[in-house]
């Protein structure tokens, strides 16, 4: 948007490391208050009601309850004080003001709770976000802002001039062929990786990052029979977690402990899974949850900003940085999802004066990413597009999903459901995703392999029992049409599928 030729590349899926496992909420961050940083709250409640704009079909508002028990860290006149000050950073312009509750009012809202030492609590709001599409459908609007980006594109090592880094060489992973592409302005934004890629351009670099990582696990709804997120502090050490809906699901999370264990080695274990229960059975008795009832689970990595004084995993600061390194490369690490475009933005601001500094050009426009819809996102008033599709005779509970999922462009959904009906099919029942998802995954959405497609692209690998190992094969022939694979490639694609889905289980 502001004129300059951008290339991006991702070596795996896009959002395939951190930001498709975070507890996907576009939040101003309650627990940030705690700590002080006001800063940061405030530009979230920012972020949020932008975000909620741009993307209304990936970011919705939440409702929250959060119940205060005997005992709890938190007492009722800090959740109180929190409350105001919660509003107050968000300018008063949060979907609703929050409201204190009594323990009546409380239980009424979620009766599931435990009633034994409930003092009450309050209601708030905040917004859930599907992380990984919304990661996808940045990238396609930078996209139609003629940026090049590429998935399944490593960068190997950097290109370097008298000393600078002005380029990187890069490896296509799916086809092992190599190249270099050249930039005055090289920006290393990869997360817990980017210590890593910071030794590719000086291999004594002090690390930046001190990562944590975040379990969640996902259970039926229906064993927590909760009717908003639920919001509480761990019995177990304190800290706050959440109980998240997600349609017929809950999942809950985080956990928040130091780990050396790298980012793409990152597992789920025991431990994690039963702190997470045992934090929510403690708030959900009647419950008791067990490992049995756990239908899936997600790690990831936070890329929390290392700090001196070391203090505890989950009071580290969220706040990001701007680094340059010894060959001029940028790096940006730390942040949350939530305040990734103001984070972009300081860096292209970065960027720009560097290109006016070194190259005396000039810069030309302003970005208006606070305004231009991502793709999907044009209109939040859906009405007539289901129309169309109930008139399809697509069943209303697969419509409802396209139009979640999909917002406006959901009508290009319908679209090659209209020219070839055997694509209106559904998946696997009952999951409402339907065969055309899976075109459009391909022609729109860079979806390159089965694991995009059913993790990333519609989730079913965390939504179905079976975690889509039974319509790999289907999607893998979808694919190949698309793709232009032999029945070979189709056969090992969907191998590689059911690989990874063994290997997640284990
Ligand atoms: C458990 C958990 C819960 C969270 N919950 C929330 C939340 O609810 N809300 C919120 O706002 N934030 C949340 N966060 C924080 C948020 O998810 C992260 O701050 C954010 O996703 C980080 O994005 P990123 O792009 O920096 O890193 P990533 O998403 O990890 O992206 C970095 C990418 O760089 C790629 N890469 C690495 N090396 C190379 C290379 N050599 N060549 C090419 N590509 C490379 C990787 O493959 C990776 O995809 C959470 C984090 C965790 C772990």
């Amino acid at each position: 948007m502001r004129g300059l030729r951008t290339i991006l590349v991702e070596q795996n899926d896009l959002g395939s490391g951190t930001s498709s496992r975070s507890s996907r909420l576009i939040h101003g961050g309650l627990r940030y208050l705690e700590q002080g940083e006001f800063g940061l709250v405030l530009e979230a409640n920012r972020e949020r009601r932008i975000l909620q704009r741009i993307a209304p079909h990936l970011v919705w508002p939440l409702p929250f309850v959060f119940p205060i028990h005997r005992g709890d860290r938190i007492s009722r006149w800090q959740l109180a004080a929190g409350m105001m000050l919660y509003d107050i950073l968000a300018l008063f312009r949060n979907v609703r003001p929050h409201r204190l509750l009594g323990k009546r009012r409380m239980l009424e809202a979620e009766p599931m709770l435990r009633d034994r030492g409930l003092l009450g609590g309050a209601r708030y709001y905040d917004a859930q976000c599907d992380d990984a599409r919304l990661v996808v459908a940045t990238a396609r609007s930078a996209i139609h802002q003629g940026a090049l980006v590429a998935n399944y594109m490593a960068v190997r090592s950097l290109e370097r001039t008298a000393g600078r880094v002005v380029g990187a060489q890069l490896e296509d992973r799916l086809t092992g062929e190599r190249g270099v592409v050249r930039a005055s302005v090289v920006v290393n934004a990869t997360g817990p990786w980017a210590d890593r890629v910071r030794r590719m351009e000086d291999a004594g670099a002090a690390p930046l990052l001190q990562p944590t990582k975040g379990v969640h696990v996902v259970v039926d709804r229906s064993r927590l029979d909760h009717r908003d997120a639920v919001a509480f502090t761990s019995p177990i050490d304190g800290r706050v977690m959440f109980v998240l809906p997600w349609g017929k699901l809950s999942y809950i999370g985080t956990t928040d402990t130091d780990t050396g264990e790298p980012p793409d080695e990152l597992s789920v274990n025991t431990d994690d899974i039963v702190y997470l229960l045992r934090s929510a059975n403690a708030r959900f008795p009647s419950a008791r949850l067990s490992v049995d009832d756990v239908r899936a689970s997600w790690a990831g990595l936070r890329p929390l900003l290392a700090d001196s004084d070391s203090r505890l995993a989950s009071s580290r600061s969220r706040e990001h940085a701007l680094v340059k390194g010894s060959g001029g490369m940028l790096t940006v690490v730390g942040g949350k999802l939530t305040t990734y475009r103001s984070m972009s933005a300081e860096v292209v601001d970065h960027a720009m004066r560097e290109l006016r500094h070194r190259e005396g050009r000039q810069r030309r426009m302003e970005a208006r990413t606070d305004e231009d819809p991502l793709p999907g996102g044009e209109t939040p008033d859906l009405s007539q597009f289901r129309e169309r599709g109930l008139e399809l005779g697509i069943p209303a509970d697969s419509v409802d999903h396209l139009l979640r999922h999909y917002g406006t462009e959901a009508a290009g959904i319908f679209n090659l459901g209209g020219a070839d009906r055997r694509l209106l099919r559904r998946l696997l029942e009952p999951h409402p995703a339907i065969e055309a998802e899976v075109i459009h995954a391909v022609r729109r959405e860079l979806a390159q392999t089965v694991e995009d497609v059913l993790v990333r692209r519609f989730h079913l690998y965390y939504e179905h029992p079976d975690q889509g190992a039974s319509v790999a094969q289907r999607v893998a022939e979808l694919m190949g049409q698309e793709l232009g694979w032999d029945a070979p490639q189709i056969e090992a694609e969907a191998e590689r599928y059911l690989r990874f889905v063994d290997q997640e289980r284990r």
